[in-house]
């Protein structure tokens, strides 16, 4: 489903990312870990095509996200075929995103009204049942405003899948939220991965990571040092920094 290569990222002079291969096959979850500044967040939204590569290659669903390739050669995309380049993917964000001025319902219903071309009647009923799915059935009328953290993430993990991406990301999605709304959204995230939704999760909740991931990346200074199964990287993992990490974390 995803397939990164040789990928590298600089900002101005200072590399982020340094020659990135990953894969993630249709329905696995794979979690990136590490310490800050390591790249997890650009990696991601390189992904989503939110910032532009410099070198490498990545592919989601078989198509080059951003570029085309012409003759051997590859050439940026832009606009609209820019979107439908990243039309496969959607992604989660720490502090939810939502717009506050529409109800729950016109958030999850503005992608696929707009960008979609859906139906207004389709994209609500489907709206109501991604609803009914993260146990907020009763909030479609609601402001993001009259809501809690955990209640914002799940309505912005309903916005998410109302695109029915491929591919989900989650930028450490639980990490601007109270400890004991946490888990609600961790919940949600387990039923996804459940049903075999292929998704890409930075996070720093390794009890989350070792349970639903099945592959974990540990990325140090623009690249991923150590990948492995979740037992591999958290339980038995190789290197020293990876260690250290874990240490620190758990
Ligand atoms: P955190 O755990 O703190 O979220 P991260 O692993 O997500 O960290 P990134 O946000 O990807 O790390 O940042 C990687 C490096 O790139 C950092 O050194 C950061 O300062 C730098 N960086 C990120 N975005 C930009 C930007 N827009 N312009 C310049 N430098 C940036
Ligand atoms: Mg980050």
């Amino acid at each position: 489903m995803v397939q990164i290569q040789s990928v590298c990222k600089r900002f101005g002079e200072v590399e982020v990312l340094s020659d990135i291969d990953l894969s993630v096959a249709t329905g696995e979850v794979c979690c990136l870990i590490g310490p800050s500044g390591a790249g997890k967040s650009t990696l991601i939204r390189c992904i989503n095509h939110l910032e532009k590569i410099n070198t490498g290659t990545i592919e989601v669903n078989g198509h080059l996200v951003g570029y085309a390739r012409r003759n051997g050669q590859l050439h940026e995309l832009t606009g609209r075929e820019a979107a439908r380049s990243r039309e496969d993917t959607a992604m989660v964000f720490q502090h939810f995103n939502l717009f506050p001025h529409m109800t729950v319902l016109e958030n999850i219903t503005e992608a696929p009204i707009h960008v979609k071309k859906e139906s207004r009647a389709s994209a609500e009923a489907h709206a109501h049942a991604l609803l009914d799915r993260v146990g907020l059935a009763g909030k479609a009328r609601a402001y993001p405003g009259e809501l809690s953290g955990g209640q914002k993430q799940r309505v912005a993990i309903a916005r998410a899948l109302a695109v029915r991406p491929k591919l989900l990301l989650f930028d450490e999605p639980t990490s601007a939220l109270d400890p004991e709304l946490v888990s609600e959204v961790l919940e949600v995230m387990r039923d996804l991965a459940r049903e075999g939704q292929t998704m890409i999760v930075v996070t720093h909740e390794m009890g989350f990571a070792r349970e639903v991931a099945d592959k974990v990346a540990f990325m140090d200074q623009g690249r991923i040092v150590e990948y492995g199964s979740a037992d591999d990287v958290l339980v038995r993992p190789r290197l020293e920094r990876t260690r250290d990490f874990l240490a620190r974390v758990l």
